[in-house]
């Protein structure tokens, strides 16, 4: 998956993520920058979700 370091400022290709929900409810993905080791993030698009917990 293709992240975007801000420390480098550029796209950085991350074949290992860690994925995550914010409290939000938010699906992110976690990774870290193969180049610099910077923490990168991004929001995973939002699937529709067959079961929702009220
Ligand atoms: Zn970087």
């Amino acid at each position: 998956m293709t992240f975007y370091c801000v420390q480098c400022k550029a796209e950085r290709e991350v074949e290992t993520f860690e994925e995550f929900r914010t409290k939000h409810n938010l699906r992110m993905a976690k990774a870290t920058c193969p180049v610099c080791g910077f923490p990168l993030y991004r929001k995973l698009d939002t699937q529709p979700e067959q079961e929702k917990k009220a």
